[in-house]
């Protein structure tokens, strides 16, 4: 239920109250942990609102109504995993429909547009959806029903206009689709940018400690809130209720950890601009980071992830760097409130094939970090002597 004043309530006062109550029949402040598979009924049919925990369960409506209430959207719909949510959105859609989608995304929702959801009829096209004429050629000629982006992408950092995309679409009522899991909505809202649907991998930064897997896709479009309900109750791609509850656990901080996660990755991008042995630096933070002016006026900050590389360009001295840090933990994913390393062309973009990297500009010399909010110092010094051993 929504919190009486959630209307009037700022930021972090949601992250930490919406979508919850203290549980009526004891009080607990913590919303339970539902586990449970089914709810009993007094006769058929009459019952407190819930069926069956595939299609509900009361610790994932309070996290639905989290989540919702931080991007500004009428409907949350949890899932099972980010890739999920992404599956779900896609199934909304028909046989022989195309999407257009930005050039440069998680290796995972490359596979599958391609590798499932191209062999049942979907088409794809990619584009460089920082060059808005390259979108606008492609909206213009084709028969496109959904834009999917994300901005800052993963891991390019590139910055997408989405109020001018979302244009472009509407005019031709064209639906959009946004990845906001780099941004959160503490970044961040596209819907409040003209943009229909918003997904996030709760498995990152809103959960916040790599204890969980979850998506969500939050809207407005009460014909699409429909879609996927439907899709959770027919594909059951459902997240469990001690899942729902660590992720709503997360959002409480989401505010406080996004600000930590920006100062420490704000002065990590300028110390690795500055270091001899780094050549380029990816964070839409730097001044000279093309999408930079794009970023301050679309984002409240400039988010906890960073792209570099090496000035050698050597395999071999990447591999060096990313065996030597302590404190980053060489893995995959992102958003946790520790520090990651790792290594886009053979981790988390493996998926891709070397055309798709090299279009996306993923060059086997780039490194991602997911800058953790541990004390900055810690992070600059272990960097530092990791990059030490590079030539
Ligand atoms: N979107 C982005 C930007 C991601 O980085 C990821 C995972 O790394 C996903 C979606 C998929 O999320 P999940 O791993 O929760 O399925």
């Amino acid at each position: 239920m929504a919190h009486p004043l959630e209307s009037k309530l700022h930021f972090g006062t949601l992250a930490i109250h919406a979508g919850q109550e203290p549980d009526p029949s004891t009080g607990s402040i913590m919303t339970p942990i539902h586990q449970t598979s089914t709810y009993v009924q007094s006769s058929p049919g009459e019952h407190l609102g819930y069926e069956y925990a595939r299609v509900s369960n009361p610790t994932r409506t309070a996290l639905e109504g989290n989540l919702a209430a931080l991007e500004g959207a009428r409907h949350g719909i949890c899932f099972a995993s980010g890739v999920a949510g992404i599956d779900a959105i896609m199934k909304g859609l028909d046989p022989g429909d195309k999407v257009v989608a930005s050039d440069d995304l998680y290796g995972g929702t490359f596979r599958l547009f391609n590798q499932v959801f191209a062999r049942y009829g979907l088409k794809f096209e990619y584009v460089d959806m920082t060059r808005l004429d390259e979108v606008e050629a492609v909206l213009a000629v084709d028969d496109v029903r959904l834009v999917w982006l994300e901005t800052p992408s993963n891991p390019m950092m590139r910055i997408i206009d989405l109020e001018a995309v979302a244009d472009m679409a509407r005019s031709r009522k064209i639906e959009t689709a946004v990845d906001n899991t780099f941004a959160t909505p503490y970044l961040q809202q596209p819907l409040s940018m003209g943009i229909d649907l918003v997904l996030h991998s709760t498995t990152k930064y809103l959960g916040g400690h790599s204890d969980v897997i979850g998506g969500v896709v939050c809207t407005n479009s009460d014909e699409w809130a429909e879609k996927l309900r439907f899709q959770v109750k027919s594909s059951g791609a459902v997240p469990g209720p001690m899942d729902c509850f660590l992720t709503l656990r997360g959002t409480k901080t989401l505010h406080v950890r996004m600000q930590r996660h920006c100062d420490n990755a704000g002065q990590m991008a300028d110390y690795l601009s500055r270091h001899p042995k780094v050549s380029k630096v990816y964070f839409p933070g730097l001044p000279s980071h093309p999408g930079h002016e794009l970023a301050r006026r679309q984002m409240n900050d400039f988010g906890g992830m960073i792209s570099f590389t090496l000035r050698s360009g050597e395999v071999a001295d990447v591999k060096r760097v990313l065996s030597a840090t302590r404190v980053f933990s060489l893995a995959e994913s992102l958003g946790g409130v520790e520090s990651l390393v790792e290594h886009p062309s053979t981790m988390t973009h493996a998926s891709m094939t070397a055309e798709q990297r090299e279009r996306a500009g993923i060059s086997d010399g780039l490194i991602r970090l997911s800058v953790g909010i541990e004390d900055y110092v810690d992070l600059e010094e272990d960097l530092g002597q990791a990059l030490d051993k590079a030539l």
